[in-house]
């Protein structure tokens, strides 16, 4: 059995949710399957792309090729402060001070989680309990102090075509942490956006009506994912049997279990 992939480590899109500060237990996910392909003596090929040629004389061909990030159709969608959320994510040294996220579903919540740090791991108790205002003392009743959320080092604008509540789609039982450890940071957000262009000025939109100019210095692009399905329809036509799992087979919402769910059952019954 052979893992083809063309990047040089293991993971995907899990390479930066796990950048994400509050999702480092991803590092633990990625971990795990490494061990498991070794224990099971995968040969993982990295820096190699899967090509149509290479991939004749198998008899399975699985394609989890995944997403890439959707990109703007906007006049300045080419401008330079625009970024994508993959380079937002690995490189956010890039990103100046005051940022406009388009797209308020999970990405974008997560890039704004993540540019509203202030470089203390999220992970370090004295840190989480300063910013959530619990006390392990228990000096206070119930263990209770004042929150002290962090800075945030940006002005961070998170903005969706939708009315509707930002996040009204993340976790049940997680969402409302998401959208209050946003609010403390001071992360605006503004829904029912029709966005008009970019340039110098910043983001123009449309809202009720009225144009207005998001004044920032850096665009970052959560704005949906495409999927990768390039290899499918050649090698369909030259005979081979091909099945598609995760992103590449559907790019809509975020989740790695209906990935992972689709790759076990495929794996099982092949
Ligand atoms: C910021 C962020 C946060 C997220 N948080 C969560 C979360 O909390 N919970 C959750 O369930 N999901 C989350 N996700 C989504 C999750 O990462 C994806 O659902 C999952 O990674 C999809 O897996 P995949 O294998 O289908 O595709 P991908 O992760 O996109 O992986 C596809 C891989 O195929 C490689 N590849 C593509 N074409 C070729 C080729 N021709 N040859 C060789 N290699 C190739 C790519 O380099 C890539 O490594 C998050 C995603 C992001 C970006």
């Amino acid at each position: 059995m052979v893992l083809f992939e063309r990047r040089s480590e293991l993971g995907g899109q899990f390479n930066y949710a796990r950048k994400i500060p509050g999702k480092e237990e991803f590092n633990e996910t990625l971990r795990y399957f490494r061990v498991m392909l070794e224990k099971h003596a995968v040969d993982v090929r990295l820096n190699t792309e899967a090509t149509v040629d290479a991939l004749a004389n198998f008899e399975e061909i699985v394609i989890a090729t995944g997403v890439v990030p959707r990109e703007l159709a906007l006049p300045g969608a080419d401008h330079p402060s625009v970024l994508s959320y993959a380079d937002a994510i690995e490189q956010p040294e890039q990103v100046g001070k005051r940022v406009a996220v388009i797209g308020a579903g999970g990405i974008g919540f997560d890039v704004s989680e993540l540019l509203s740090h202030g470089g203390r791991p999220a992970m370090e108790v004295a840190a989480w309990c300063d910013e959530w205002g619990v006390d392990l003392a228990v000096g206070e009743r119930g263990g209770l102090k004042a929150p002290q959320p962090p800075r945030s080092p940006r002005s961070i604008v998170m903005l969706q075509r939708k009315s509707s509540k930002p996040g009204k789609n993340l976790g049940k039982t997680t969402g409302w942490v998401h959208r209050a450890s946003l609010k403390q940071r001071g992360v605006e957000t503004l829904t029912g956006c029709e966005y008009v262009r970019i340039d110098d000025a910043g983001l123009h939109i449309r809202r009720e009506g009225q144009e207005q100019v998001v004044e920032v210095d850096t665009i970052v692009v959560c704005a949906g994912q495409e999927s990768v399905r390039d290899l499918i329809s050649p090698l369909a036509q030259a005979g081979s049997r091909v099945h598609v799992i995760g992103g590449a087979d559907e790019a809509a919402e975020l989740d790695a279990k209906r990935a992972i769910d689709q790759g076990t059952r495929l794996a099982a019954s092949l």
